[in-house]
């Protein structure tokens, strides 16, 4: 089969104004035509945001995505955003099950949590509803996964992200799975400069590959792009892209700047 394109999708998670927002876009339609070689690049913005980035996504070459959303259409939801109110923003894409809204207690700010037990409190069965919304709709879902260090210190890394792929894909068609993506996110690696070994990384987006195509099959799981994400940057980009079962990078903090992101943007074009 044909080579997976690469995506370069940066999380903005809770930053930057409508007007960065403005500003980024316009640096990313100059970044993007520098960039030499098949990619596709997805900005995950804040809500508030999600309007500017589709106002630049067609000059930036760039696919406009929301960070959660709720599963309802509307309703008595205070708080919550829908999958026809991010399509009504322009998105194409939503992220789902991201390990910052699945954040159990103790990890890894405890004295913010309190008693509460979590900040966000999606388990696998909400993010499962949510990426059946998102599909439903007519979006893109970037379903994440990834274990803890407890998890990862207990040897049980695989057994928890392959729980996390069968849950989360409930009932969701082999079309949907591999038309969309999924990001392997070593929740210890995330915000926290500490990168997974590249050959580990691979063994984990292998392992989620077979997983894949135990629940579905060869040509599903030879389709669906499968990300990296948990402090890539510049230096350790081409590293991990250069694997065969890592499609790219879901990237938090060097994506907040171009002068970060393009280089990882140049990277994917050309693994
Ligand atoms: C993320 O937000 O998904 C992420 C991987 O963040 P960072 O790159 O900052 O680790």
């Amino acid at each position: 089969m044909s080579k997976r394109v690469a995506v370069a999708a940066a999380n903005w998670k809770m930053n930057k104004t409508i007007g960065e927002a403005h500003t980024y876009m316009t640096d990313l339609a100059a970044t993007m035509s520098e960039v030499e070689g098949p990619v596709e690049v997805v900005v995950f913005a804040p809500f508030t945001a999600l309007a500017a980035v589709a106002a630049g996504a067609a000059a930036g070459r760039c696919g406009v995505g929301g960070q959660d959303c709720y599963w309802a259409a509307k309703g008595a939801y205070t708080g919550e955003v829908s999958v026809p109110m991010l399509k009504d923003a322009g998105c194409t894409h939503v992220l789902v099950g991201h390990s910052e809204r699945r954040r159990r207690f103790g990890v890894p700010e405890p004295e913010l949590l309190g008693d509460l037990g979590c900040v966000f409190g999606d388990n696998d069965a909400t993010v499962n509803r949510k990426l059946r919304a998102v599909i439903e709709g007519g979006l893109i879902g970037c379903l994440c996964v990834g274990e803890t260090l407890s998890e990862r210190e207990a040897g049980d890394t695989d057994a928890t992200i392959a729980a996390q792929l069968a849950a989360g894909l409930k009932d969701v068609d082999a079309v949907a799975v591999a038309g969309g993506l999924l990001a392997y996110e070593p929740v210890w690696s995330i915000g926290t400069g500490k990168t997974c070994d590249a050959d580990e990384a691979q063994r984990v987006c292998a392992m989620i590959r077979g997983e894949v195509a135990k629940l579905y099959d060869a040509g599903t799981a030879a389709a669906v792009r499968i990300l990296y994400g948990g402090s890539m940057k510049a230096e350790n980009v081409v590293s991990l892209v250069g694997r065969s079962d890592i499609d790219g990078g879901l990237v938090g903090g060097a994506s907040l700047a171009l002068k970060d992101f393009g280089p990882i943007i140049a990277a994917c074009a050309a693994s």
